[in-house]
């Protein structure tokens, strides 16, 4: 795999396939109409992958005028189900984007099996009696021609009348194929006389029992798209070997005005699989909590961990299209959703890892309500309240008993800054005698440093936030961490596997203190607990039992990235 990690924006700001379409367009090509489909297999929940080819379909379809359908490839009865359609429906309309027709390519049973016909009859397929085994032994190599079946010339009245019987559930699965009758000896080996329809006595989650025999994927994704009009196939790399096969499809039964399939890079993230088989056996292995979890790439997970539509758009056309494919830094991604929340994101103070704080020249009872900037970015967001009292919590990381050079945060005898309150010093440590644990810091709060005042102008030089002990509320936090130790899951050494490269530590639970504030927010709400992260509430969230999930950290590596490749630090 070609290994690129910053992508390469293009010269001209429009990619190869914008430029196809447009020259198309100028040109009268294809009615000088622009028709797309995303032809997703409901046979998982959609991926970061997938918003890429959906961004792309919806996006070019939007730009140019055209249409974009979206449609079930579900020609595997095996393995697709009615719940992975509903995800795929809800996640494109969470990206943003609606389709022009909902099809399935299963509506077009009926035709893709009279075209079988049709190919029969004019001498371009036969059905064949060899077994799945026998076809694989006969096909030949890169370096050998396969052989031609035995069945290759049988008469079309026979082929015509045994892919009836094939319809009509007289074979056992796997006795028999529709084959194109093409080149056993073409270099492509997908041109090697490939199965057109097999036989699967298998219950389909829409056409039930109707249908023994199964189109496969390449004959029926050309014929579909040419039913529906469809002007540009957008498809990933995988598939370039496969476009003679599309192509032949359609000039052997002579279709008129004929779709082009044009192959672009997958996305490949670093730290990340983006393979439905994979994924389904993280969830069905109980590794992930479920196609949702925050720590899985597919949209549904994302949209829990916190990752907004927009940020997820922008990183689709941060990364462009290439023709090779390429590693995207998984950083790219989370530089996308800080952007956006930075903007968006009202602030709140949470606690994750709480230690006592006593003010005691503060008096006991008091409560003084300080008045907080919501989003530093954007001052309509307006102010909210902040209750601070005698007792705080403060984050047990925020304190150091002996602290290392340039540490600007609490130490005994030094002073910090509570974020919107005041400049408080550290007069004493109090420590659990049989663990040695620091379990209460006893400070003073200098009344004349409150948040704003102008008046004293005393500076200091750290800043930490903090939360009222008696009015803040217990949350639970989820902390995420990649779901892969090594930037690509797959490689793994001799006798280990993939999943032996799952991160143990990718999920850390604790159990925060956040201000009161934060308790009315309700999934999806997203927010920045203040230096810890933005965050988004989970939907198991209830009054009473809040419970967040990191969406990310501050701290921006892509950005440093940036600014080595720009010739900075
Ligand atoms: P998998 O191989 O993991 O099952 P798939 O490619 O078979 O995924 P489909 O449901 O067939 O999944 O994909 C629907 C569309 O999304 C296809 O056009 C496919 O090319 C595109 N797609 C899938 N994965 C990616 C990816 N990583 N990057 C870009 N496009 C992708
Ligand atoms: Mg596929």
């Amino acid at each position: 795999m070609e290994e690129t990690k910053t992508p390469a924006p293009e010269a001209s700001g429009k990619d190869f396939i914008r430029e196809i379409v447009e020259d198309d367009l100028r040109t009268g090509k294809r009615g000088g109409k622009v028709a797309t489909r995303f032809p997703p297999e409901p046979n998982g929940y959609l991926h970061i992958g997938h918003a890429k080819s959906i961004c792309l379909n919806f996006g070019v379809a939007k730009e140019y005028g055209g249409t974009c359908n979206l449609r079930f490839d579900d020609t595997n009865p095996l393995k697709e189900d009615v719940e992975y359609v509903e995800s795929i429906e809800q996640d494109v309309r969470w990206l943003g984007f609606d389709w022009h027709g909902l099809f399935y390519a299963s509506d077009y049973f009926e035709r893709l099996y009279g075209f079988g016909e049709e190919l029969i009859r004019r001498g371009r397929a036969f059905v064949c009696d060899l077994t799945a085994d026998e076809v694989r032994a006969t096909r030949g190599t890169l370096t050998e021609p396969g052989k031609n079946s035995p069945w290759r010339d049988r008469p079309v009245e026979e082929s015509l009348d045994l892919f009836r019987r094939m319809r009509a559930g007289e074979f056992a699965d796997g006795s028999r194929t529709l084959r194109a009758k093409i080149d056993m000896a073409s270099p492509n080996i997908n041109l090697r006389d490939p199965a057109l329809f097999r036989i699967r006595k298998a219950t389909h989650h829409r056409t039930g029992d109707a249908w023994c025999i199964y189109p496969m994927y390449d004959y029926a994704h050309a014929i579909s798209d040419w039913i529906e009009g469809i002007t540009h196939s957008l498809c990933t790399l995988e598939f370039e070997d496969h476009r003679p096969l599309y192509d032949w499809c359609l000039e052997a039964l002579d279709l008129p005005d004929r779709p082009r399939q044009i192959e672009f890079a997958r996305l490949n993230l670093t730290y990340t699989l983006l393979s439905k088989r994979k994924l389904l056996h993280l969830v069905t292995g109980g590794h992930v909590r479920g196609w949702d979890d925050p720590r899985m790439p597919t949209i549904a997970g994302l949209r829990r961990r916190g990752y907004t539509p927009e940020a997820i758009r922008d990183f689709c056309d941060r990364i462009g299209l290439a023709k090779r494919d390429s590693v995207v830094d998984v950083a790219l991604l989370e530089h996308c959703l800080r952007e956006d929340l930075n903007r968006r994101a009202p602030r709140f103070m949470g606690v994750l890892d709480p230690v006592k704080v006593v003010l005691t020249n503060v008096p006991e009872g008091t409560v003084e309500e300080l008045p907080a900037v919501n989003n530093p970015e954007d001052p309509s967001h307006g102010t909210r309240l902040v209750p601070f009292t005698r007792e705080l919590y403060i984050e047990r990381d925020d304190f150091r008993e002996v602290p290392p050079p340039k540490y600007h945060r609490l130490s005994p005898g030094q002073e910090v800054r509570l974020r919107w309150a005041y400049i408080v010093r550290c007069e004493e440590v109090v420590k659990d005698p049989a663990t040695g644990e620091v379990v209460e810091l006893r400070c003073t709060c200098d009344p004349s440093t409150r948040s704003g005042d102008e008046g004293s102008g005393r500076k200091v030089k750290g800043t930490i936030h903090w939360v009222s002990a008696p009015k803040a509320l217990p949350a639970e936090v989820r902390l995420y961490d990649r779901l892969f130790t090594t930037e690509d899951p797959d490689d793994a050494p001799e006798g280990k596997s993939w999943v032996d490269n799952l991160n143990p530590a990718s999920l850390v639970v604790r159990n925060a203190f956040v201000e009161p504030a934060a308790a009315s927010l309700r999934a999806p709400a997203f927010l920045q607990f203040e230096r810890l992260g933005y965050f988004a509430v989970d939907p198991d969230s209830r009054a009473g039992a809040l419970v967040f999930n990191r969406s990310v950290g501050l701290r921006d590596s892509w950005a440093k990235i940036e600014r080595k490749a720009m010739g900075g630090r």
